[in-house]
């Protein structure tokens, strides 16, 4: 280890005081220390321990690292395991499994630092004992066919939260909103989700598992937040009145007459209006620097699984895929976009629009820190600009809701 990376990682886990008084870091003058619960309920950890073998409790580069989180004040996450490019039938159980299996034994290893979780009782047990609780969520498919008997099963592993669309084409129950950009699919095949999609909100309402509807298209939200007899939640999203993209007003209504949460997007390309202006008035450049996210998660195997193989396919996708991956991360913004990335006062507007339209019980904070493009904060040390940014906009009981006790409350409701 470099001596300048000895002193970094210092200040980041060591003595906020220290930091604060030197100036090195405004975010230190704000750690919020005294909230009792600070929870991001949409973090994406795993993958990147699964595929770059780092380690996650000291400062690496990128945005989101355990050290940095829990240094700025987070003690919670949804660590949403993303079988990204699995997405051929029957691959994605058997990642899911390998990304399930990555975040039992990467927490087990640092026994002293977090625990997975899977009640609220536990999560608060973990978090006044010091440690980071992280519920397990599943983004972009835990088995593309929706058996009920796998569902059972990742339950029984800890799954507590599963996202019902994938990013790159429609499942065997539900519509993906982004399918036709990411996997060149259409995002009309069902009108939403079918019989086999209502079957599992039926059971995943029996089990008390969170669903989650982001990158539902706008009739797979609005029908999945009518099937399910618990409260839904949008981990990562924006609202369309005030992005321009995301939900709408009539679902975000609709999602919270059931008790649902809305966790807000913290990425510069949906958040930020200004940037998005620039995207839209400079398309080739826009398509250039999307390009590593778009192949990552729109990988597709260049060939596909031949009859009698015997490990030659997954061989294959973990080359292939592995490059995918690493190649979307250390994500670098153009010098000229950089005063363009939203701040967080820009990303508290969208708190502030739905505590405005449904009150603040039904949002929280759900950033997607991904690693593969720049955001609001710009990394896990920034968490105290959030909280401060919200401090600004609305009471200290309606903050308390928003860092994480409206997370918890559905979590708590998910068992109907
Ligand atoms: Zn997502």
């Amino acid at each position: 280890m470099k001596p300048n990376s000895v002193t970094r990682r210092r200040l980041l886990l060591g003595v906020g005081t220290l930091a604060a008084t030197r100036g090195v870091s405004k975010v230190w003058a704000q750690r919020p220390a005294t909230l009792p619960l600070f929870m991001d309920g949409h973090v994406h950890i795993t993958n990147r321990v699964y595929w770059e073998k780092a380690e996650f409790w000291q400062p690496q580069p990128g945005n989101w690292d355990y050290g940095r989180a829990r240094a700025s004040g987070i003690n919670c996450i949804v660590d949403n395991l993303g079988t990204y490019g699995a997405w051929n039938y029957n691959y994605a159980p058997k990642m899911f499994l390998r990304l399930i299996e990555t975040a039992l034994r990467y927490a087990e290893q640092h026994k002293d630092k977090m625990a997975i979780v899977t009640t609220t009782a536990d999560a608060r047990r973990v978090i006044a004992s010091g440690r980071m609780a992280v519920f397990l969520g599943s983004e972009s498919g835990w088995d593309h066919e929706g058996d009920l008997d796998v569902l059972g099963a990742f339950y029984r592993l800890g799954l507590r939260s599963i996202q019902f669309a994938t990013q790159t084409g429609f499942n065997a129950f539900a519509d993906s909103e982004i399918a036709p950009q990411q996997g060149g699919q259409k995002s009309d095949h069902y009108h939403g989700i079918n019989q086999k999609g209502r079957a599992l909100i039926a059971e995943m309402n029996r089990l008390g598992m969170l669903v989650d509807i982001t990158h539902g298209t706008n009739d797979a939200q609005r029908q999945l937040i009518e099937a399910s007899k618990a409260p839904v939640v949008c981990s990562h999203v924006t609202m369309k009145t005030v992005a321009g993209v995301g939900m709408t007003d009539e679902n975000l209504k609709l999602l919270a007459s059931k008790g649902g949460v809305v966790g807000i997007h913290g990425g510069a390309a949906v958040v930020g209006k200004r940037y998005r202006k620039w995207m839209t008035e400079h398309p080739v450049e826009a398509k250039k620097i999307n390009e590593a996210l778009r192949n990552m998660l729109g990988y597709q195997p260049s060939q596909p699984r031949q009859p009698g193989d015997h490990g030659e396919y997954i061989e294959m996708f973990d080359r292939e895929f592995g490059h995918a991956w690493r190649a979307n991360g250390g994500w670098k913004e153009l010098p000229e976009l950089q005063p363009l990335v939203p701040t967080a006062d820009e990303w508290a507007e969208q708190v502030d629009h739905v505590i405005k339209t449904v009150g603040a019980d039904h949002v929280g904070i759900g950033l997607d820190m991904a690693d593969g493009r720049s955001g609001v904060p710009r990394d896990a040390g920034g968490y105290g600009e959030i909280l401060a940014a919200l401090k600004k906009i609305t009471t200290p009981a309606n903050v308390t809701k928003i860092c994480g006790e409206n997370w918890f409350r559905v979590l708590d409701s998910a068992k109907a």
